[in-house]
Formats: C-alpha cells, sequence, structure tokens
C-alpha cells in the first residue's frame, strides 16, 4: 500500500517534471523568435546610432575617447547582432538542439547587458546620466524569457559589474553614489518585468497544454468509438464527405461495405453484456488488422461496422469483403475459458457520387438486409451475391 503509494508520488513527480522539461523547450524556441526579431531591431538602431554619434558629435568639445568607444561598443554589439540575426533566421528551417538555444540566450544577454554598461562607463566622459544601463535591463527584462532564479543571479551579476565599472571615469563621489543608487532602481526594474513576464508566460503554455490536451480528448470522445477505439459514425461521415471530395478530384471508383455479426444477441444471452462487449473489442481488432492501409473501418452502431475502400473498384473490393468473410468465420474469439465462432454479413456498394450523397449507406443497408433475408454470412453486392 505505502509502496504504491510512494510510486504513485514518483510517477506524478516525474510527470510534472517531463511536463516542465517541455514548457522550457518551449519557452527557449520563443526566445530564439524573439532573438530574431531583436536583432533586426538592434540591427537598424546601431547602425543610427553610429552614424548619429559619428556625424552629430561636436568634434571639437567631444572627448575622443568617449565617441571611439561608445562607437566601438555599438559596432560590436551591431557585429554581434548580424552574426545572431543569421543564426536564428537558419534555425527556422532547421530546430536547434537546447544546449545551443541556452548558449545563445545567455550569450545575448551577457552581449545586451555588457554593452549597456560599457557604454554608459563612456557615457560618464561627457554626461553623469546612465541611460544604456537602465535601457539594457529594460530590454533584457521585457525580451528574453528567464526562469527565476537565473534572471535573479544575471541581473545580480549585471549590478556587480555595472558598480565596479562605473567609477572609471567618474571623479565626483557624489555623482558616482548618485549613479549607483539609480543603478539598483534600473535592475530592480529589469528584474521585476522579467519575473513578470516569465510567470505569466509560464502559467499561460501551461494552459494552452491543458486546454489542447482536453479538445484532444473531447475530440476522442467525438468521433471515436469508447469500446473499441475504431472511428464512429459522425467520423466516418465526415470521411466520406471528404472521399466524395476525392474522388469528383481525382475521378476514381471507391467502395462500401457494410456489415453485420451474424446472431450476435446469443453471444450477450449465453455470455452476458461485459463478454460481449470483449468480443466486440476482439471483432473490431481483427478488423483493424485484415484491412488494407488505405481502408477505414467504423463502427457504425451497435454489432454493425462499414468500411470505407478508397480508390477500389467494386470487383476488387468484393473480393477483399469474400476473404475477409472467411477470415472472420475462421478466427476465434476468447469468451471466458472457451473460444467461439462468429459469421457476419456483407452488403457492398460503389460509394456513389451524387445528389444522395448524405445517405451514402442506404444501398449497403439494402444488400446487407438481402444477406441477412438469404440465410446470413454471405456478401451480396447490389444483385451480385456470393
Ligand atoms: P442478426 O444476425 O439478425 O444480426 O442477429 P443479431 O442477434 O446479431 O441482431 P439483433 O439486432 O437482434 O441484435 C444485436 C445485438 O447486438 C443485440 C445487442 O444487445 C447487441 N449489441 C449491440 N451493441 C452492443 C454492445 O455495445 N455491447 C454488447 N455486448 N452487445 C451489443
Ligand atoms: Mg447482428
Ligand atoms: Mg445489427
Amino acid at each position: 500500500m505505502v509502496i504504491n503509494y510512494m510510486k504513485n508520488i514518483g510517477r506524478r513527480a516525474k510527470g510534472l517534471y517531463t511536463a516542465y522539461n517541455s514548457v522550457i523547450e518551449e519557452v527557449l524556441v520563443q526566445n530564439m523568435h524573439r532573438i530574431y526579431y531583436l536583432s533586426i531591431i538592434a540591427v537598424i538602431m546601431r547602425l543610427i546610432d553610429i552614424l548619429l554619434i559619428k556625424f552629430g558629435s561636436s568634434a571639437n568639445e567631444s572627448p575622443e575617447t568617449w565617441e571611439t568607444g561608445v562607437v566601438l561598443s555599438h559596432l560590436i554589439l551591431l557585429g554581434f547582432m548580424l552574426v545572431m540575426f543569421m543564426i536564428t533566421a537558419g534555425s527556422r528551417r532547421k530546430p536547434m538542439t537546447k544546449i545551443t538555444m541556452y548558449i545563445l540566450l545567455y550569450i545575448s544577454v551577457a552581449a545586451i547587458m555588457m554593452t549597456g554598461i560599457v557604454i554608459t562607463v563612456f557615457d560618464q566622459l561627457i554626461t553623469s546620466n546612465i541611460t544604456p544601463f537602465i535601457l539594457s535591463c529594460v530590454v533584457v527584462g521585457i525580451v528574453f524569457l528567464i526562469r527565476l532564479a537565473i534572471s535573479v543571479l544575471i541581473f545580480l551579476f549585471s549590478y556587480l559589474a555595472y558598480y565596479t565599472l562605473i567609477g572609471i571615469y567618474i571623479n565626483d563621489a557624489d555623482i558616482l553614489l548618485s549613479n549607483r543608487v539609480n543603478g539598483i532602481t534600473a535592475v530592480a526594474l529589469g528584474l521585476f518585468t522579467s519575473l513578470i513576464l516569465w510567470h505569466y508566460n509560464y502559467i499561460n503554455i501551461v494552459q494552452k497544454r491543458r486546454i489542447e490536451k482536453q479538445n484532444l480528448q473531447l475530440e476522442q470522445l467525438a468521433y471515436y468509438d469508447s469500446l473499441t477505439d475504431l472511428p464512429n459514425r459522425r467520423m466516418f461521415d465526415k470521411l466520406v464527405e471528404h472521399e466524395f471530395s476525392m474522388m469528383r478530384k481525382e475521378g476514381y471508383e471507391s467502395v462500401l461495405v457494410l456489415m453485420d455479426i451474424d446472431d450476435f444477441k446469443t453471444v450477450n444471452d449465453t455470455y452476458g453484456h461485459l463478454a460481449g462487449d470483449d468480443v466486440l473489442r476482439q471483432f473490431a481488432k481483427l478488423l483493424r488488422e485484415n484491412l488494407r492501409e488505405t481502408d477505414i473501418v467504423a463502427r457504425f452502431g451497435g454489432e454493425e461496422f462499414i468500411i470505407l475502400m478508397p480508390s477500389t473498384n467494386i470487383e476488387e473490393g468484393y473480393v477483399f469483403t469474400v476473404n475477409l468473410r472467411k477470415r472472420i468465420m475462421e478466427a476465434e474469439f476468447a469468451v471466458e475459458s472457451k473460444e467461439i465462432k462468429l459469421t457476419s454479413s456483407f452488403g457492398m456498394c460503389k460509394l456513389t457520387k451524387g445528389k444522395n450523397e448524405k445517405h451514402y449507406f442506404c444501398s449497403a443497408d439494402k444488400a446487407l438486409y438481402r444477406a441477412k433475408q438469404m440465410g446470413k454470412n454471405r456478401v451480396v453486392v447490389c444483385d451480385k451475391v456470393e
């Protein structure tokens, strides 16, 4: 009992871990998309920045170190973003491994943060504001989806780097103190944005997955028979509708076979309804195993099944159905500890295009009725009798 309980907990933990892992993978892919778009914007922005600084700075007053340092930083980021653009653009055709995505993500974060810090450091030669660092924090916070603990580490290390380097070109102790204090606000802003975005994005993905799973279950309930797992009549109607349009497009013939197990009531009466259910499951399995890959079988209702044979003419379909009838006759179905035999009656017809498409099964149904009337265990093709 306790062991089972522990096993259950283990299984649930493993399930949660797998679910978490697959969410992380989806987030990584999203990050790659974000890097792709960010790189496009970043390249354009860097070019504008470089041109503005190069041609807009007052040649006499701006210190050369500032101009060189800032332009060089922009140029390095520009080159880096171009490479990122090419890699992420290529990944749209060929998916990347998880490790590659992680590496690209963290290099991008580091590059943006470092450029922000370095430009801010050079900016101190001409101004005391720290806008580039604030922008880097906000961009990292908004653009990248990074899980909580790592986000905290990234912003902590970024602040430490900023704290250490910001003093290089500042001589005034008060300005230095003010910039270090303001740096905390910038980092807090980035971290807060990052945490909020991560949280909501994570919830979104989990909910999306849950809805997809529920939709799949609903679809299974709506379109598949729960006893045999075969498509049900509703699903079959849709498949036939599709088949009509294919027949019109491709101009081929298709065959429809309606079949009914003979004297199935006796199985229920002799062995009980549950045993009858089990026989129906075995019967469905036998049908699935004996059909061609292109054929579609569905449970039409009760102990009636229907088969669609696409791109098949009536002669081929007839030979195939006669064979199937023999296979069913030869098969043994396990009931309790016994093996029982079954036979089936078949009505078949060409699938006929035209105004009666909604009642596509009527002719096959009439043929099946005739097969029953003629003594069961036989195939009736409109007028042909085996
Ligand atoms: P016939 O050869 O004329 O087809 O005789 P039959 O006994 O097969 O036909 P009938 O229509 O008299 O009875 C069909 C039986 O199939 C009765 C019904 O209880 C049984 N049946 C239909 N659906 C299920 C099911 O899901 N499970 C079980 N166990 N039996 C079912
Ligand atoms: Mg029957
Ligand atoms: Mg029946």
